[in-house]
């Protein structure tokens, strides 16, 4: 079976071609390196440096993907609330001029990278995929406006798909550039000995999905969930004091977290439900937060620029 990833080269896409390597896929990827790297990217997949906004026949002519797993976007939600215009470009044009090709070749299923801000500021808790969508920025609207195109190619067109909801994701190889997460920033800010920036008390909560678990529910969505949107997180909360807590023990007990004003817009809590994704993708996420950062770290002091 043969997968072509889009944004292969970055955080999640490039764990999402590892493990359909280890599942013995064929697998090409789709990246332009606007903020993928090329060392993520394993030598045994062939690697189109495309922009997803182009004409895609060419590569769809002669690699004939039998799945599409789509993770190419524009990530940042602030860029988002400052260039609109922009996101939607990457994020509903690139998908639909996807969903296109897939239809013209072909394509037996396509799964999309998701996010948990299509659902905006939860009215409970935790937030389960029929919880009321009402994005609270560009981005969100952008990525929510991709799944229903999704949907009604699917209806149109009859094209299989499996929408992917993310939470908080972190793990190897996150940017620690731009709009990072906060896992990745905190490591950073800790191994190069500086106080940990907290916005508020850090007493919100975010629910965080280590990456390779991520990968591992897109390699089960070629086989399962088909036309079904699944919430993928670990569906626990953590506080912010909480995950300073588990750095504090496995980096540096000198280590210092310093208060700024929260940020206007941020969520106070998030925390998704993760049970139809258990059910539909005979999934779950086999990570403790725990296991997650001791990996993390570890990655990032070999990868440490002095
Ligand atoms: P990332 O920036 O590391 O990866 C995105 C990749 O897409 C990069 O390699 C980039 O070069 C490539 N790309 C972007 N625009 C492109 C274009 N026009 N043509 C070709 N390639 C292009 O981001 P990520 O954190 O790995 O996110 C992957 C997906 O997961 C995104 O769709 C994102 O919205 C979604 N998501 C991420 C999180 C998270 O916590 N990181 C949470 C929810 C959803």
């Amino acid at each position: 079976m043969k997968a072509l990833v889009t944004g292969g080269a970055g955080f999640i896409g490039s764990h999402i071609v590892d493990e359909l390597l280890l599942q013995n896929f064929d697998v090409i990827v789709l990246d332009n390196l606007s903020t993928g790297r090329v060392e993520n990217i394993s030598g045994r997949v062939i690697h189109y440096n495309v922009d997803l906004k182009d004409n895609l026949d060419l590569v769809f002519a002669k690699e004939r993907p039998d799945i599409v797993i789509h993770q190419a976007a524009q990530v940042s939600v602030s860029y988002s609330m400052k260039n609109p215009g922009f996101d939607a470009e990457e994020n509903i044009k690139v998908t639909v001029n996807l969903l296109e090709a897939c239809v013209k070749y072909g394509v037996k299923k396509f799964i999309f990278a998701s996010s948990a801000a299509v659902y905006g500021a939860p009215e409970y808790l935790p937030i389960g995929e029929d919880h009321p969508v009402d994005p609270l920025s560009f981005y969100g609207l952008s990525k929510r406006n991709a799944e229903t195109y999704i949907q009604m190619f699917s209806n149109t067109f009859g094209l299989n798909y499996t929408i992917l909801r993310y939470s908080n994701v972190y793990g190897m190889r996150q940017n620690t550039k731009g709009e990072a997460g906060v896992v990745a920033l905190f490591i950073d800010q800790a191994l190069r000995g500086e106080a940990l920036s907290v916005f508020g008390d850090g007493l919100q909560t975010r629910d965080f999905i280590f990456v390779k678990d991520v990968a591992k529910a897109n390699v089960a969505a070629c086989h399962y969930g088909d036309r079904k949107t699944l919430n993928i997180s670990q569906g626990t909360k953590t506080s912010i004091l909480e995950l300073i807590e588990e750095l504090y023990f496995n980096i540096s007990d000198s280590m210092r977290p310093s208060f700024h004003d929260e940020r206007p817009g941020d969520i106070r809590h998030s925390l998704l439900s993760n049970q139809e994704a258990k059910h539909w993708l005979d999934w779950e996420p086999s990570y403790t937060l725990s296991d997650g950062i001791q990996l993390t770290i570890k990655y990032c002091q070999s990868h440490q620029v002095h």
